[in-house]
């Protein structure tokens, strides 16, 4: 029941006891790789674009690997090869780059997450976090969980099925956070990745709040295609069902780059500035993202902005921060207590969700001050608003603007 609090709890507290003095927002981005793992570029590079690119936080998430620990890698034959090497010498210069050559094979060592953190990070203005991207799988299928804020190394846990390989990570996520006391979640990557995880498989995950309902990944699928959901028709299968029959708490959704080429920006590469979230926080501290994100302070944008959300006497509105020449559509979306549940949950296809009654359009607005009225029997409401404005580097051509704000539900 706990949960069924939170959301109200944020917008009480957005509306009342924090002023516009205590708490703003910060942009940020939790899923990106380096040279750690499959990434192309040096820890400190790709954090220095991130600072330079208007964001206030981002965590390197690489996969099964923290930044730890003395690692020379080749300085030629890795991803980012000569032209990612000549690139970072010229930024940072010989005084920070270690370079060597032993009996003739170019060496480079790679940063640790405490040195580039050291380096780049500034207190109120850019905070670095340590990450890992969980990285397991389930009988060739992937299964990926970002564990923000990490303190120590998790290996992949693994499962006797998909939903089971999850919940296993979960929990041993859940458990570092217990002993070590410092804050930390686990989010689910890419759903739609290799069509790993059906939405039956996230309903009924334990201490989960959190998936990417965009990635900026090319080859991740966030919008389905002919056979399968798309992120969003997912997030509302798994809330309807978490709300409407498990009684869980409602699952969030998350914007993030996946970035792991920094040299060739272009349709079909896996770039920067793609995907991230708001988070409205008091300050720029681990710990105040990672509360204002477990209540609910937060929206996910592929270029749409907003504030002033609220929810008062049921009536949902917020504000769209408008550029020139552009116009937003937003559509309201959400699921009826009287929707048509059906046991045959896991085959993902089997699931008409529209025939359901599950991520129904409730409302549609053009206005910049879109607001939505709940009649009563709303499970839960959420906003996504599209723009007139084409990305400039898209996940898949043609692709607009976008935000996602998360789901709220009447407080009782
Ligand atoms: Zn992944
Ligand atoms: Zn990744």
């Amino acid at each position: 029941m706990k949960t069924k609090f939170f959301l109200t709890i944020a917008f009480v507290l957005a509306a009342s006891t924090l002023s516009a003095e205590d708490a703003r927002w910060w942009k940020g981005n939790l899923h990106t790789h380096s040279l750690w793992s499959d990434g192309d570029d040096y820890p400190e590079m790709i954090a220095n674009w991130y600072r330079s690119n208007g964001y206030h936080f981002l965590a390197i998430s690489d996969h099964n690997v923290l930044a730890e620990g003395e690692r020379w890698i080749h300085r030629e034959k890795n991803a980012g090869g000569q032209r990612a090497f000549d690139k970072y010498l010229k930024h940072f210069g010989d005084g920070w780059v270690e370079h060597k050559v032993v009996k003739g094979v170019p060496q480079v060592r790679l940063k640790t997450f405490a040195e580039y953190k050291a380096k780049i990070a500034v207190p109120g203005s850019f905070l670095l976090m340590q990450s890992e991207e969980l990285s397991d799988q389930f009988q060739g299928k992937p299964i990926h969980i970002n564990v923000t804020n990490i303190k120590k190394q998790i290996p992949p846990q693994g499962g006797a099925g998909v939903a089971a390989t999850m919940q296993k990570n979960i929990d041993a996520v859940l458990a570092q956070r217990k002993a070590t006391g410092q804050p930390m979640f686990p989010h689910i990557n890419h759903p739609n990745f290799g069509w790993a995880i059906q939405p039956a498989d996230m309903i009924q995950l334990r201490g989960e709040q959190f998936f990417e309902v965009y990635n900026g990944h090319p080859a991740v699928n966030n919008y389905g295609d002919k056979e399968h959901l798309s992120t969003g028709q997912i997030w509302d299968v798994i809330n309807a069902y978490r709300l409407g029959v498990h009684k869980l708490p409602l699952l969030l959704g998350l914007g993030t780059d996946d970035a792991h080429n920094y040299h060739d920006l272009a349709v079909g590469q896996s770039n920067t500035g793609r995907g991230w979230v708001m988070v409205r926080a008091e300050s720029l501290t681990p710990e105040s993202i990672i509360v204002a994100m477990e209540r609910g302070d937060f929206y996910a944008s592929s270029g749409v902005a907003v504030d002033d959300i609220r929810l008062a006497k049921g009536k949902y509105s917020f504000r769209i921060q408008p550029e020139k020449g552009v116009t937003y559509t937003t559509w309201f979306i959400g699921t009826r207590k009287n929707f048509k549940s059906n046991n045959d949950l896991a085959k993902r296809n089997s699931l008409k969700t529209a025939q359901a009654g599950i991520g129904e359009i409730l409302g549609q607005s053009q206005l910049l001050e879109p607001s939505y009225t709940f009649d009563g029997d709303e499970l839960y409401v959420r906003a996504e608003i599209m723009s007139s404005k084409k990305m400039t580097n898209p996940y898949v051509a043609g692709e607009q603007e976008r935000a996602w704000l998360q789901p709220v539900r009447l407080g009782k």
